[in-house]
C-alpha cells in the first residue's frame, strides 16, 4: 500500500454522508495537510471529509483487540468537535461489515477444491465453502431449514435453496 500525500484536486477515499459508503471523493478543500471538504464523485455532494468507515472500524478493532475492552462504550474527550453525528445509524452498516468480514475470514486462502459448485440439490451444513456462478464464492452462514440455507457471498448474505431433490 503506498500512501500518497492528499492535495487540493486529487482522489481519497472518503466516508459519503449522503450515500453512506466509502467512496472516491474528490478533494476540495485542504487545511494545512488535513483533507477539510470533499465531493463524492458518485453523488455530487460537498461534505466534511470522514476517514473511510473500514477505516475506521480497523482501528476500532484494533483498539478493541490491544486494550481488549468491549467497544461499546467510548471516552470522549479525543474525538473531533464535529463528529457527533456519526454514530448514528451506522448499526446496519456494522452488520454488513461483519458479515463482509466474517465471508473474507471464511474464504481467504481456501484452495479453490475446497468449494462446491452451488447446486440446490446439495445439502448443506454451517460453514461449508460454496461456489455460485453468479454470486461467487460463498459461505454457509446457517440452515434456516431443510430446504433453505443463508448463505454469505462477498455482496452480502442470500437466501439460497438446499436440499431440493427433483
Ligand atoms: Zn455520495
Amino acid at each position: 500500500m503506498t500512501t500518497k500525500k492528499p492535495k487540493t484536486g486529487g482522489e481519497i477515499d472518503s466516508y459519503c454522508t449522503k450515500c453512506k459508503l466509502d467512496l472516491t471523493h474528490r478533494i476540495i478543500a485542504m487545511v494545512g495537510d488535513d483533507v477539510k471538504k470533499v465531493e463524492c464523485k458518485t453523488c455530487g455532494s460537498h461534505h466534511l471529509y470522514r476517514r473511510p468507515k473500514s477505516e475506521v472500524l480497523a482501528a476500532a478493532a484494533l483498539k478493541a483487540k490491544t486494550t481488549g475492552s468491549a467497544s461499546t462504550k467510548r471516552e470522549g474527550g479525543s474525538d473531533e468537535k464535529r463528529s457527533s453525528g456519526a454514530r448514528a445509524g451506522s448499526a446496519a452498516a456494522k452488520r454488513e461489515m461483519d458479515q463482509t468480514a466474517q465471508w473474507e475470514h471464511a474464504i481467504a486462502g481456501q484452495p479453490s477444491t475446497a468449494f462446491k459448485p452451488y447446486r440446490i440439490s446439495l445439502t448443506l451444513n454451517p460453514g461449508e465453502l460454496v461456489r455460485h456462478p453468479k454470486f461467487g464464492d460463498g459461505v454457509v452462514a446457517r440452515v434456516i431449514d431443510r430446504g433453505k440455507v443463508e448463505i454469505l457471498f462477498k455482496d452480502g448474505a442470500k437466501t439460497m435453496a438446499h436440499g431440493q431433490t427433483s
